[in-house]
């Protein structure tokens, strides 16, 4: 019988997620679908009880049930616990099972760019996507990472809830214009600069240091106000659509155990999105 997959969240119409895995499905010759379904906050525990009456093999989590999902779920892992979000969920003989691939799925990106150990990296934000990525970027040897929001006590708890205070800090914005030609990486996980406001930007870039990649998690647009800054002063860049067809690979594997095209996901999106890929 066709197994059936989702993503939960509000709103959803414009989720890429059914296009990259139903296409998944059909290359690797799985008989299952992905649906995209609108779920209020009001209605997210019958939501889950309802997927899991109907069968449903397992599903994605967006804004804004991340969080709220995890008292739903029958067993949550330790990632997701430690991150406080999950975003993939499995029926496991029954049981919902709650993983996070947002933090794994930006690293996996990132490596495809830039060797990971010994960097020092900044984060710009300190939301949910902020703490999935700090969460996995400190496992990588050698990390040190500074991190700036426009709450700086959201910076400052990150830094002591995950007990970093030895290798990573809290900065404030001058310290960011100051030590930018020191950082590795500069990794934008604020909604700064997104579809409409595309001419913002959270930070403003000055003098990098050579061969610095600065990385937007923000797909839409591809190219934010920050990395149009970034490549005029010599960074490599990568946009959101390498974490979130990570992501999407890595819950594609939870699911079935089975390794989608990662690239070709990245080409749909892109494609998608009005851009191309080489
Ligand atoms: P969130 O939990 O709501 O966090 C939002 C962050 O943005 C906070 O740090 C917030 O700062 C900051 N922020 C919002 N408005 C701001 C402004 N006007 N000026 C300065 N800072 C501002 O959201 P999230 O779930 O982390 O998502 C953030 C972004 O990541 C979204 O654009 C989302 O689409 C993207 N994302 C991409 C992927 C991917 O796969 N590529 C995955 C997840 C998320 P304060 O703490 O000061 O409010």
């Amino acid at each position: 019988m066709k197994k059936l997959y989702g993503v939960i969240g509000s709103p959803i119409q414009h989720s890429m997620s059914p296009l990259i895995h139903n296409d998944a499905f059909l290359q690797l010759g799985i008989d299952a679908h992905y649906h995209a379904f609108h779920v209020l906050p009001k209605d997210l525990e019958a939501a889950v009880v309802g997927l899991k009456a109907l069968g449903v093999a397992g599903f994605n989590v967006t804004i804004p049930h991340k969080k709220a999902i995890i008292p739903l779920l029958d067993e949550v892992d330790n990632t997701a616990l430690k991150i406080g979000a999950v975003n993939t969920v499995v029926n496991e003989n029954g049981k919902w099972t709650g993983y996070n691939t947002d933090g794994p799925g930006y690293v996996a990106a990132l490596k495809q760019i830039t060797a990971t150990e010994n960097k020092h990296i900044l984060i710009i934000g300190a939301g949910g996507a902020a703490r999935a990525i700090l969460y996995s970027l400190v496992k990588e040897p050698g990390a040190k990472v500074d991190i700036f929001n426009r709450t700086p006590e959201k910076a400052q708890h990150l830094i002591e809830e995950f007990s970093l205070q030895g290798t990573s800090r809290a900065v404030t914005m001058a310290e960011v214009v100051g030590n930018m030609p020191n950082y590795d990486v500069i990794v934008q996980t604020t909604s700064v600069g997104m579809h409409p406001h595309i001419e913002d930007s959270p930070v403003q870039i000055a003098t990098l240091k050579k061969n610095a990649i600065v990385s937007d998690i923000i797909y839409n647009p591809l190219e934010t106000d920050l990395l149009k800054q970034a490549k005029l002063k010599g960074a490599i860049t990568q946009n959101g659509v390498q974490m979130f067809v990570y992501q999407a690979a890595l819950a594609f594997q939870y699911w079935t155990n089975r390794v989608p095209d990662v690239h070709r996901m990245e080409k749909i999106v892109t494609e998608r999105l009005g851009g191309t890929t080489c």
